[in-house]
């Protein structure tokens, strides 16, 4: 028997973070297996406690624009859980910020990490700046102001970020750079750095990488692969970049690519040569796409590219952009595998579509764990004062994939439920950090 109160309790003492609520209750209704089999997760309250962050920091970000005008912005870094080791968790930096959402980011950062079999805690944080359409100089400004603050609660040992939406590597390393004046040390207390100053090779392609690898254990269980195969990959940031690049080196088709205003069909396969121009090179918007390539089409509106054929969805942008809709839109169009990429792009109401109709679905703690994953191998170099190949990070990085689904997978039959991968991440990555705050004490 489901107890309600628990979730009811939660929910109540954190009024106003939907996104948090949903994270929360997802994982809650998928884990009752576990709590009703080892009774000692109930009796030591273990979901209520981790479902409340160890420590939670808001704080003034002010910065001086390009007109010399004040700017005031709020940062945010939210400690989930050490019971596994340092905390870790990227920092997103957009406007949707507010403390709900680094919340749900945060919460779900615990079992992902779990997951990664690396001793890593979570957390997450960011702000409510927007970098975009910001020059570089306003940047650097709001990135040394926000460390200001922020360095007083992190280090190599305690808490290590990242980034995530709207902080990538020039964010990184005015962060890295402030962080560094301020404790006189060099530390590796970012991941996501520069290659000539402590940055892991494979560090930027890892999430994406590691998503189509993950697909790729999905695909098996219906003895399929990617080769031939169309996809489409929502976003084109980071994960959507070196998702299309992967999909592309496996010999399947990404057909449509998109960005907060719309979205890009190119039934060639969208070049990924030129999606890293606009995105990496110019910071440009996807709309760009159609100047070089003139038979591609353009349309507005982000979700709609979900009423696309494909035979794989990636949604690699952001939270919940699949709702139920889409979700049955896409079954009809009779998509095999969703894979996300994004930190809970699907609604609860579109998992059960998937799930109901067959369709492989892999969840984000266990298909996007890449990205972090590679970011504690960084932190290995670091300690180790060394730098591994890119071969040999893109090694582990495959080898750590495989396993999670391999866990999630195993889990999941264990508890009844054989191929349900979002019971059996949720279970594998909660019974690891359970027993280990178990064997830590009332802390
Ligand atoms: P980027 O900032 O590099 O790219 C984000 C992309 O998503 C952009 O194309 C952006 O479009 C689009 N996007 C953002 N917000 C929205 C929105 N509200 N509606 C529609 N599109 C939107 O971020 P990443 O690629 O790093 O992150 C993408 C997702 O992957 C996030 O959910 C993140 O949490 C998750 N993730 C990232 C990891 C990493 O290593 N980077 C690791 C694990 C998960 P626009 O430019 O128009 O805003």
């Amino acid at each position: 028997m489901v107890d309600k109160s628990v979730l009811d309790r939660i929910i109540k003492k954190n009024p106003g973070e939907t996104e948090f609520h949903q994270a929360v209750t997802e994982v809650y209704n998928t884990i009752q297996p576990a709590l009703e089999k080892h009774r000692k997760y109930r009796d030591e309250k273990i979901f209520e406690r981790i479902a409340e962050p160890e420590r939670q920091v808001m704080f003034r970000v002010p910065w001086l624009d390009d007109e010399g005008e004040i700017q005031v912005n709020r940062g945010f870094r939210v400690q989930f859980n050490s019971a596994l080791g340092p905390y870790k968790g990227g920092l997103r930096f957009h406007p949707s910020v507010y403390l709900g959402i680094i919340k749900f980011l945060g919460f779900e950062q615990v079992f992902k990490n779990s997951l990664t079999g690396l001793p890593m805690g979570g957390s997450k944080g960011g702000s409510d700046f927007d970098p975009k359409g910001k020059s570089d100089k306003e940047v650097m400004r709001f990135c040394q102001s926000f460390m200001n603050e922020m360095f007083r609660h992190i280090g190599a040992d305690t808490d290590v970020p990242a980034g995530d939406i709207g902080v990538g590597g020039r964010e990184i390393g005015y962060l890295f750079g402030q962080y560094k004046k301020l404790v006189n040390r060099w530390d590796g207390v970012l991941t996501g750095k520069g290659l000539n100053w402590g940055g892991s090779l494979a560090r930027t392609e890892a999430t994406g990488y590691g998503l189509v690898y993950f697909l790729e254990e999905m695909l098996k269980v219906k003895k399929e692969n990617i080769k031939g195969k169309t996809a489409i990959s929502s976003g084109s940031g980071n994960v959507s970049i070196y998702t299309v690049e992967k999909i592309h080196q496996l010999g399947g088709k990404v057909v449509a690519v998109s960005d907060s205003g719309g979205y890009v069909y190119d039934k060639d396969g969208i070049d990924v040569n030129t999606l890293k121009d606009i995105k990496e090179v110019h910071r440009g918007r996807i709309s760009d796409y159609i100047k070089k390539h003139p038979k591609a089409e353009y349309h507005e509106g982000s979700t709609k590219i979900w009423n696309l054929k494909a035979d794989i969805a990636l949604p690699n942008a952001t939270q919940n952009e699949i709702d139920k809709k889409s979700a049955e839109i896409l079954v009809k169009n009779g998509v095999i595998a969703v894979a996300e990429g994004a930190n809970m792009p699907s609604t609860i109401e579109a998992i059960d579509v998937f799930h109901e109709a067959g369709v492989l679905f892999g969840p984000a703690k266990a298909a996007n764990a890449g990205g972090v994953a590679t970011s504690g191998l960084e932190m290995a170099q670091n300690s180790q004062r060394m730098s591994w190949s890119f071969e040999e990070v893109d090694a582990r990085l495959k080898d750590i994939m495989k396993n999670i689904y391999e866990q999630s997978y195993k889990t999941s039959v264990e508890y009844g439920q054989k191929g349900n991968l979002v019971v059996g991440a949720n279970i594998a990555g909660f019974t690891k950090v359970a027993d280990s705050m178990i064997d830590q004490g009332l802390v």
